[in-house]
């Protein structure tokens, strides 16, 4: 079925039509349908399978055709979501659908000045999407009043959970009518992520998009056995190999992150770091610069990355293994979105081998692995652009000077 056969408004559809957005996803085709009849859904979806547009087509349609309308009655539809990057992400997908329907669509989050945003919030709007602790904070001080909400979408819930965002999630609803069609999205499923789900919707339709191999057929994912000392030069040479490619590289904190950039700093290497010690601003003009391929590689945390859509990626490098091991399956789902094809390779030293067995559990099979020849991994490291302080050169440095300070010596002795 192609969306032109939908019963969805030509708004819609005129701006479908402009993204080149035909076919629906799996995720699209089985969600649009029950959301457009009001109920609700529980579905496990990873980022990449068009998740966003899976609820934001529906929203857009009926907030659009409605007959009655007033913007200065309040919100009508809350989206909640885990991280800033994420909401912003949200937010363009609804401009985007949305450019040709009235529906009105702003973010709130945290990490900048909440004036600007009060003021956008008082000039009314339909749609709202908001971190939950922002969210909270202009709740509580009256900026924004959720007692007209009839639709309220929880992305990313797995990651709310793990952010330890649940207190406010909580407080956020109890501000909500009780009415209301609910549509919670989760990457992961466990029982905290059941329990939570099962508190918020009513008999909700259940969709599940490929549970059995999650990581997407797109992707050629491998790991390869490097000690942790040596992982920058086989950085520096999948980078090198892979000019022109857009790289993502994960760390596994904010201190690795700035690390691995200096790394890579010494070997005229341009990157960018994106990490939760950045400051917004910083952060969404790293991502813009990577986004438009004026910096080709991105080296980043967990905590930032979830959730964005960063598009062409050629390539995902765990330099360090994930200590989750379902963020494998988002980290490497960053490729191979789409049509597109994708590769990752895996960093893993003697010290991870542990955490390479829970993710290749999780994933119910073991991964590829790259096989490097003893030659070749010291080669690997001859070959980095890395001055090595070298022990010989170093001592010939020290004698020759020694020797031309004695010359210098011995005529003034002399006198
Ligand atoms: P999401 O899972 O919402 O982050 O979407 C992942 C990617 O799929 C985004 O780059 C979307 O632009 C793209 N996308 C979403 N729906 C469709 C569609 N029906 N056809 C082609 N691409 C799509």
């Amino acid at each position: 079925m192609k969306f032109e056969d939908y019963h969805i408004n030509p708004a819609i559809k005129k701006a479908l039509d402009k993204l080149g957005f035909k076919k629906p996803t799996d995720i699209q085709f089985k969600a649009i349908p029950p959301i457009l009849r009001g109920e609700d859904v529980l579905a496990i979806a990873q980022t990449g399978t068009g998740k966003t547009a899976a609820f934001a087509i529906p929203v857009l349609h009926m907030l659009h055709e409605r007959k009655q309308y007033a913007r200065q009655d309040g919100i009508k539809c809350l989206v909640m979501v885990p991280t800033r990057e994420l909401a912003i992400q949200i937010t363009e997908v609804f401009h985007t659908l949305g450019k040709h329907t009235r529906v009105e669509t702003m973010t709130v989050f945290g990490g900048v000045e909440q004036a600007p945003q009060i003021t956008k919030l008082e000039d009314g709007i339909d749609v709202l999407v908001a971190t939950p602790g922002r969210m909270f904070d202009l709740v509580s001080q009256g900026h924004i009043r959720l007692e007209r909400v009839e639709m309220l979408i929880l992305d990313e819930a797995d990651h709310m959970l793990d952010l330890g965002f649940i207190k406010d999630i909580r407080d956020v609803l109890r501000h909500l009518p009780r009415k209301r069609q609910t549509l919670f999205f989760s990457a992961t499923i466990n029982e905290k992520i059941k329990d939570l789900a099962y508190s918020l919707v009513t008999k909700p339709i259940r969709i599940q998009i490929s549970p059995k191999d999650p990581v997407s057929k797109n992707v050629d994912h491998s790991v390869a056995y490097i000690g942790m000392d040596d992982k920058r030069f086989f950085l520096e040479r999948v980078i090198k190999e892979n000019e022109g490619s857009k790289i993502l590289v994960f760390v596994r904190t904010k201190v690795r992150a700035e690390r691995v950039h200096a790394a890579m700093d010494r070997v005229g290497i341009k990157a960018d770091t994106l990490h939760g010690d950045k400051d917004q601003k910083d952060r969404l003009a790293a991502l813009n610069r990577f986004k438009k391929g004026d910096v080709k590689v991105l080296i980043a945390t967990d905590v930032s990355s979830r959730g964005i859509d960063i598009p062409s990626v050629e390539y995902v490098v765990n330099y360090d293994l994930p200590d989750v091991p379902e963020n494998y399956v988002h980290r490497v789902g960053r490729t191979g979105r789409g049509t597109q094809k994708g590769k990752s390779v895996s960093f893993c030293s003697p010290e991870e081998k542990e955490i390479l067995n829970e993710i290749e559990g999780y994933l119910g099979k073991p991964i590829k692995v790259l096989d490097i020849e003893k030659q070749d991994y010291s080669a690997t490291i001859d070959f980095s652009a890395e001055v090595k302080p070298d022990l010989k050169s170093l001592l010939k440095e020290v004698q020759d000077f020694e020797e031309a300070s004695k010359k210098k010596k011995k005529p003034k002795g002399k006198k």
